[in-house]
């Protein structure tokens, strides 16, 4: 429960008060300037951390929780909102796919960040311990990057708290969406904050490049469901008539070669064991490699780009 000042940065924000601006975050070799919007409200209740643009091409994320948060009117709720609208900068700005341009880094791999480390891992501390820390919940809006297509999905920790963890769970299902992932997910925003102590959630709809407005909407009503589940709110859209599906198993596959990827399966395919999922051909048109689904599961994710790169994702599957 707070009812002091909330500051981020240079930024202040009293009971009853909502601010926003550009928060300079040193991350050694420059200075970023991070968007971030408090909403302070004048009823005392939960704060909630929210981050977006954490990969800076995934552009559902950014608009739903632009939308949500812009609207938000401190006279009417209760408790605070600590959102940082694009959380990635410099990735945002170069539209650059699962990396910070500024060191080649995966920031969702970084957490809790290293405050003496390179740029991308300075900037994982800064969200650590000026965002995440001191929270109630917290919620992470992503969507498949700029070369993925996604099923949407809610995606929680099992960190062996059974309080945060019946916490967290409640808030994925407030959310609503189609499956819900539980497992580890190291170096991610959630592991940081379930290390904390903190309630959290991961949310994941849409991709490829585009925000659709049916997209963006099925993103900020989950969110807007999060908020009123958690107290801030009273109002939020109805919840979906479908019941979230909990898929506790999770495998990635990787390409092993450098090609032309021909996926065979679409997302939201149920695959079996053994399920040819496409092929990786040469320039000629031989092929590669022909991968075989390791386990038996829902396709969460597909690389949609034709060009594929040895090491880089082909698809997940969760069952
Ligand atoms: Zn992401």
């Amino acid at each position: 429960m707070t009812t002091g000042p909330i500051t981020v940065g240079p930024l202040r924000a009293d009971s009853g008060t909502r601010v926003s601006g550009l928060v300079p975050v040193d991350v050694g070799t420059t200075t970023l300037q991070v968007p971030v919007l408090v909403v302070h409200g004048s009823r005392p209740g939960p704060r909630v951390a929210v981050t977006a643009g954490i990969h800076g091409a995934e552009y559902v994320s950014i608009a739903a929780l632009r939308e949500v948060v812009l609207a938000l009117d401190p006279a009417t709720i209760r408790g605070s909102l600590v959102a940082v609208l694009t959380a990635s900068p410099a990735a945002f700005a170069a539209r650059s796919i699962y990396v910070n341009p500024l060191d080649g880094l995966n920031l969702n791999r970084q957490f809790p960040g290293d405050p003496g480390g390179s740029p991308t891992q300075r900037l994982a501390h800064w969200l650590t311990t000026a965002v995440i820390a001191g929270a109630d919940a917290f919620v992470d809006m992503h969507c498949g990057d700029m070369n993925e297509a996604l099923v949407s999905f809610t995606g929680i920790e099992d960190t062996g708290n059974p309080a945060v963890d019946a916490r967290s769970r409640e808030l994925a299902e407030a959310y609503g969406l189609r499956y819900l992932l539980i497992g580890p997910s190291p170096g991610t925003t959630t592991t940081a904050a379930a290390a904390l102590g903190i309630p959290a959630v991961l949310a994941e709809v849409g991709g490829q490049g585009q925000w659709p407005a049916e997209d963006v909407a099925l993103h900020a009503a989950g969110f807007r469901r999060l908020l009123r589940a958690i107290g801030i709110t009273d109002d939020a859209p109805a919840q979906p008539a479908h019941r979230t599906e909990v898929l506790p198993t999770e495998a990635w596959m990787r390409a092993t070669t450098t090609g032309y990827w021909h996926p065979a399966v679409a997302v939201g395919d149920r695959l079996t064991t053994g399920t040819i999922v496409g092929e990786v051909q040469d320039a000629f048109g031989r092929i590669l490699e022909r991968p075989a689904a390791p386990m038996e599961g829902v396709v969460i994710f597909l690389v949609s780009s034709l060009a594929m790169n040895e090491g880089d994702p082909l698809l997940a599957l969760a069952g």
